[in-house]
């Protein structure tokens, strides 16, 4: 019965356009948690306080009192970018349409209500990106893939370009992992062997150690995230990468995302925003935030209010 019910979620997860399902047992991964708060209480999350809420991270049971299991999920999102045009900036590829924290939202919800049609006292809790949980080291138990250097999680099907999102269930769900039968007391970043190039091609250095972004030095933080004013310093790397929001350097780079694949979520990609690129110039020309709304109302975009994509545009 486990046995069927795990088929069938999985075969509906992955119709309603979820690329990768994966099942773990609720149990946080010590070594990861240790990685975590080390990584916090060296500062690095930077202005992201939300960050600093680790206790449900360490026990997923005070979010739902009734977990058993963790149902990671993988979406692919990668597309080929356009050269970039002179005058513009370039739009890290997560933020090419409409904002995924929606659409994998609404997903997550479709699927939790299958899982209760399949168990009707089954309880479910799910989460997309923002959630107190460490989901790529869930995604990783579940043997999605395997997290590199750069810190992103890497699957075998499509690299590292996917958006990971999870449910917590009371359902009883046989674990799916392959990978950690004897999992190491110490992260090795084994997937990445000798390579070094997602460290040695970040621009600003924000990959202090292997798997250890710095936010207050990486790019895709300063733009987004971030809502003050930027160092003179900082902005000249900044303008020479002509990032205007976000950046994906490190994952450009990475050997294993040499099986990136175009995806096929049209939710993604028939509605674009930003796409991959904007004029600087017409950002800059945005005369109000209700101008800013009507532009890039439902973008990933809306983060960085008018202020922070303004500022940005200013600096390349
Ligand atoms: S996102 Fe960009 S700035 Fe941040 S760590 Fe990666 S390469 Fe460096
Ligand atoms: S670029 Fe190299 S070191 Fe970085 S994540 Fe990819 S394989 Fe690992």
């Amino acid at each position: 019965m486990k046995h069927v019910i795990k088929e069938k979620i999985t075969q509906f997860a992955k119709s309603i356009g979820f690329d990768l399902v994966g099942f773990s047992d609720i149990k946080v991964d010590e070594k990861n948690f240790k990685f975590y708060k080390d990584w916090l209480k060296k500062g690095n999350a930077s202005s992201m306080d939300y960050l600093q809420k680790t206790s449900p991270r360490k026990d997923l049971k005070e979010i739902l009192p009734s977990a058993n299991t963790v149902i990671s999920l993988a979406t692919n999102y990668y597309y080929e970018q356009k050269p970039l045009k002179q005058g513009n900036g370039r739009v890290a590829r997560y933020a090419y349409g409409r904002d995924y924290h929606k659409i994998i939202g609404k997903k997550l919800k479709q699927l939790e209500a299958f899982i209760k049609t399949l168990d009707a006292n089954a309880e479910t809790k799910s989460y997309v990106d923002t959630g107190p949980i460490l989901e790529r080291s869930f995604a990783e138990k579940s043997g999605l893939g395997t997290v590199g250097k750069n810190s992103c999680l890497i699957t075998k099907e499509f690299g590292s370009w996917v958006f990971i999102s999870e449910i917590i269930t009371s359902l009883k769900i046989k674990s799916t992992n392959k990978i950690l039968k004897k999992p190491s007391s110490k992260k090795d970043f084994a997937i990445c062997g000798t390579c070094t190039r997602c460290i040695d091609s970040c621009p600003m250095q924000a990959i202090v150690s292997p798997g250890t972004i710095d936010a207050r030095k990486c790019i895709s933080y300063l733009t987004i995230e971030n809502k003050k004013q930027i160092p003179k310093k900082i902005q000249a790397i900044i303008k020479k990468s002509k990032r205007l929001y976000g950046c994906d350097i490190c994952q450009e780079v990475c050997p294993h995302n040499c099986r990136a694949k175009e995806n096929n979520h049209e939710e993604f990609y028939n509605q674009p925003i930003a796409t991959d690129q904007l004029n600087l110039q017409k950002i800059l020309a945005i005369k109000s935030d209700a101008e800013f709304l009507k532009t890039f109302a439902g973008s990933p975009l809306m983060r960085a209010k008018r202020k922070g994509l303004q500022r940005n545009a200013n600096i390349l």
